[in-house]
């Protein structure tokens, strides 16, 4: 059942306490950096870089950082890290160990996709283009910092569109901030899923620590597939949620990080090799 107040980060690590190996999948906007207008501006905290450098170079910790942005952009702000980064809601991924994935072809979905931001940028022609972000078998539209006249006359073109019919294969989801069109196929549960079972981990337990943090709608079905999994959902932030866990900002991320970090580096890895 959801916790609808924030815990203290000392309340989440107490259910890693007997953990032997940790898996922490990350979303990134809004649970590891704050909201920017400007999308490129959100440089992970040296701090924060340095948490999850020591936490990553303990081999029973991985870590997954699952976004809905192209993984240029991830490998832009976190480049070096040993971390799997799975991109477009894990239709791009790049393993720790830097093999890049094989993904699948999206070229006809961009194709619908760009068809689909002419038809936006036709309805509302004053919009900024920046507020289109381009990725593979995704659109972005960014309404972040427009005034609430602008933002409702591009929520009505985005549903008067929606109405008209979109392409069987794709679909639009609202996230903190904007829409988005992408493959009916992928979803941050199915990327989450994917990389548990590249680890063979079918189920959490009180010796095997699953997580997954996120701040977005975008994030509940990851929610919704760690606890099947009986791990644990941690929603970063307020608003309704399927997980379990809830911490109150991306500032108690940094904590939760920076404590796992010492942990690890007290035990010589945080957690035994069992
Ligand atoms: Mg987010």
């Amino acid at each position: 059942m959801a916790i609808d107040a924030p815990l203290s980060v000392s309340s989440i690590l107490e259910l890693t306490e007997r953990c032997d190996r940790l898996f922490l999948a990350i979303d990134y906007d809004g649970t590891l950096v704050p909201f920017a207008v400007d999308r490129m501006s959100t440089l992970l905290a040296p701090a924060v870089r340095s948490s999850l450098d020591r936490l990553t170079a303990d081999p029973a910790c991985l870590v997954a950082i699952v976004s809905g942005r192209q993984l240029k952009d991830l490998e832009y702000f976190l480049g070096g890290l040993k971390a799997d980064l799975i991109g477009a809601h894990g239709q791009q991924w790049r393993r720790r160990d830097g093999a890049v994935l094989d993904t699948s072809d999206t070229s006809e979905l961009d194709r619908q996709l760009q068809e689909i931001a002419a038809k936006l940028q036709r309805a509302l022609p004053a919009l900024d283009g920046q507020r289109f972000e381009r990725k593979p078998g995704c659109l972005a539209l960014h309404l972040r910092a427009l005034d609430s006249d602008e933002a409702a006359h591009v929520e009505r073109a985005v549903h008067t569109l929606c109405r008209a019919g979109l392409p069987p294969r794709l679909t639009m989801h609202p996230f903190n901030g904007g829409f988005e069109f992408r493959n009916a196929a992928v979803d941050k549960g199915q990327a989450v899923a994917r990389w548990l079972d590249s680890h063979n981990i079918s189920r959490a337990s009180s010796r095997v620590g699953v997580f997954y943090l996120g701040d977005d709608r975008t994030d509940e079905d990851a929610f919704i597939e760690v606890e099947r999994r009986g791990g644990h959902g941690i929603k970063i932030g307020e608003g309704q949620t399927r997980a379990s866990l809830r911490l109150k900002d991306h500032r108690a991320v940094h904590q939760l990080l920076e404590q796992l970090a010492q942990k690890a580096a007290s035990e010589g890895g945080t957690h035994s090799d069992g």
